[in-house]
């Protein structure tokens, strides 16, 4: 069997310890919700990490053995330490790559990675999501109908502050009126990165088969595809040596 794909979901682990309502919805946390459909998964090895933990469980060694991370962040962008947003950056130049989910768009790793401020409108409304496939041959939308729901949500709505995505797989409808790219995918260095919007921790986004089977999908075509010949990507080498004669 092919070797298995390695994740690292990670997640601040905030709101879940600090109010009922919200571990009622997630008893082991976001990461622990999404960790345990991605563990059924024969072709994935999946282990959480979380901000409070030393180094927020992202040591050198955890990011290694990383092929693909997913973050969640919102209430904790701040605390994360510079040292760790650096050593994540590298490493998703160098080929790992990184799901960033819903209220992460403000994460200092995305705002890096994007160069942009990643700013947005919200709305907490509870109100309906309607996610538009955009792209049915993209790997990302793989299974999936024309479009599927979330009964409840909260809103992200244009203008979504990132550059213009490589691919884009999802736009969200929103009960309000408002619609948001909701499915976004770019490339950094030798690295794959997919923003993918649903996930207010107050709903139970993560318990949706629908949203737990686009993060496997995205963790797939997240993986790195094994290229560390591409000549210069990391530094400037000189190419004195010219393949093919130059006529003076
Ligand atoms: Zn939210």
């Amino acid at each position: 069997m092919a070797q298995k794909i390695r994740v690292t979901v990670w997640n601040e682990n905030i709101h879940e310890r600090e109010h009922e309502h919200i571990r009622k919805i997630y008893p082991e946390g976001m990461h622990g919700a999404i960790a345990s459909f991605l563990k059924k998964q024969p072709d994935l090895e999946v282990r959480t990490a979380t901000q409070e933990q030393p180094e927020h469980g992202l040591t050198e060694k955890v990011l290694a053995e990383t092929d693909v991370l997913t973050w969640w962040g919102h209430a904790g962008h701040d605390g994360v330490a510079d040292a760790v947003v650096n050593r994540v950056h590298a490493r998703v130049l160098d080929g790992m790559g990184l799901i960033v989910l819903h209220s992460g768009h403000f994460a200092k790793i995305f705002r890096k990675l994007m160069g942009t401020n990643c700013g947005l409108q919200w709305r907490e409304a509870g109100e309906k999501e309607r996610l538009w496939v955009v792209d049915s041959s993209h790997p990302i939308a793989a299974g999936l109908g024309p479009y599927f729901e979330l009964p409840h949500t909260e809103m992200y709505g244009e203008q979504f502050d990132i550059p213009k995505p490589d691919e884009l797989v999802f736009i969200s409808w929103f009960e309000g009126g408002n619609v948001f790219r909701s499915g976004c995918c770019w490339s950094r260095g030798r690295g794959k990165i997919f923003y993918f919007r649903p996930g207010h921790e107050t709903y139970p986004i993560y318990h949706d088969q629908t949203v737990l089977q686009v993060i496997t999908n995205a963790v797939r075509w997240a993986k790195f595809n094994g290229n560390t010949q591409t000549c210069g990507i990391n530094t400037c080498p000189c190419a004195d040596q010219p393949l093919e004669p130059i006529k003076k």
